[in-house]
């Protein structure tokens, strides 16, 4: 059986669909509601060489080691580890210096990674939303695998940390997205309308450098 094979029966499915996720490298095989288990199975096995050559296009892991570069706000900065450094990360001369024991170096970078894009993204996000008199609920960030950003009908945005390693642009045009979802909670014209206007430009520069990049930024801190 191919490894990190997920299986999942859909009552909308009409037919054997495989695919793979490019931002979990995890294989899905879905299947109509009465389809035959084995057959299924036999069926993926049967596809495994595509399956393979899927994963080879994959994005590398990207696992956090010293000396590595940390593409901070879209730019590239040095993790410049030793043991003496202070523990917690400052940006130096646009290094990232960063201290205490290695087996830690990467759990304490990606904290400070998630609590650095909390502050930007909610500091963008009630700047944004006070200068058009938009009213907001919390911010927050997570890590979820299908979106970079989600707005709930009351009205708190919730983003993915990692937009913390994209250019600002790409950031801003995220927040731009969510805050026009408080007036517009659909992707219509009048939405779109918002979007650009809210973000002050065209934002299929960022959308496109989303769809480029976006998934490589799932494997940071991966060491697999
Ligand atoms: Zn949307």
């Amino acid at each position: 059986m191919i490894d990190g094979l997920d299986i999942v029966r859909h009552a909308a499915a009409r037919r054997m669909k495989l695919s793979v996720d490019p931002r979990s490298g995890r294989v899905r095989l879905v299947l109509p509601p009465r389809a035959s288990l084995k057959a299924a199975l036999d069926w993926a096995e049967a596809h495994r060489g595509w399956v393979e050559r899927q994963r080879a296009r994959l994005p590398e892991p990207w696992p956090i080691v010293p000396g590595m570069v940390v593409p901070f706000q879209g730019e590239d900065h040095e993790l410049d580890w030793q043991e003496g450094h202070k523990r917690t990360p400052k940006i130096v001369d646009g290094r990232i210096e960063i201290g205490g024991p290695i087996d830690l170096l990467s759990s304490r970078l990606l904290r400070w990674l998630r609590t650095a894009a909390k502050e930007v993204l909610e500091a963008d996000t009630r700047d944004l939303a006070a200068a058009h008199d938009i009213m907001i609920g919390t911010v927050s960030v997570g890590d979820p695998k299908a979106r970079w950003g989600s707005c709930s009908s009351s009205g708190d945005i919730r983003y993915s940390w990692r937009l913390i390693l994209a250019p600002a642009y790409v950031r801003k045009a995220t927040v731009a997205h969510e805050v026009a979802h408080r007036i517009h909670m659909d992707h219509s014209r009048a939405f779109h309308r918002l979007a650009a206007d809210l973000y002050g430009g065209d934002p299929s520069p960022a959308r496109d450098w989303l769809r480029r990049h976006g998934a490589r930024l799932y494997w940071f801190g991966r060491d697999d």
